[in-house]
This record gives C-alpha cells, structure tokens and sequence, in this order.
C-alpha cells in the first residue's frame, strides 16, 4: 500500500503546478550533473518546466533550474528540452526563430 501521496509538480519557470503531461523533469543526479530525466523515475533532486519553448527559455533565462536543484545545467540540457516539447501550435506570440 502506498499513500495516497502525490508530489506537486511546479514548472520553475512559470510556477503552474498540477499533474498534467505537459512538465518536463530534470533531476541533478548524485554527481551533481544536472540532465533530463524522460522517465521520470530518476533519483535525485528533481524539478519540471513546462514543455514548451517559452518557459524552457524562462528557465534558462533566469537560471530557474539552476537555482531550484542548486546546480548549474549545460546549454545542451536546454536543447534537449526544447527536442521534448510539445507542439507550440498553441502559442498566441512567437517572439523569435534565432
Ligand atoms: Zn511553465
């Protein structure tokens, strides 16, 4: 039997939490490496961001992730988060395609 424990995912970025889909999880494992985790299951300090372009370019922007999990991730961390984002069909405001 396991409680009925459900971990709160907050998006560092944007801080909407809830259990939706849509987070993405990046976990600093025991080395201290900061990397994504896609199943989810990774031990170590884990937090989520959005999968979408613009709170993943929050979170590399203001060092959420950084911040949150106290470790600094690479650039190619975020280039893999924006590889797992969900379709930005939705987005009103394209700011640029650098
Ligand atoms: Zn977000």
């Amino acid at each position: 039997m396991r409680p009925k424990h459900v971990p709160i995912r907050t998006c560092v970025a944007c801080r909407t939490s809830g259990d939706k889909r849509g987070l993405l999880r990046v976990v600093r494992d025991s080395e201290g490496i900061v990397h994504f985790d896609p199943t989810g299951k990774a031990n170590g300090r884990g937090a989520y961001v959005c999968a979408n372009e613009s709170c993943i370019s929050l979170a590399e922007k203001k060092h959420s992730l950084g911040r949150s999990l106290k470790a600094t991730p690479e650039a190619s961390l975020f280039e893999e988060l924006r590889s797992h984002c969900i379709g930005s069909a939705v987005t009103s405001r394209t700011e640029s395609e650098a």
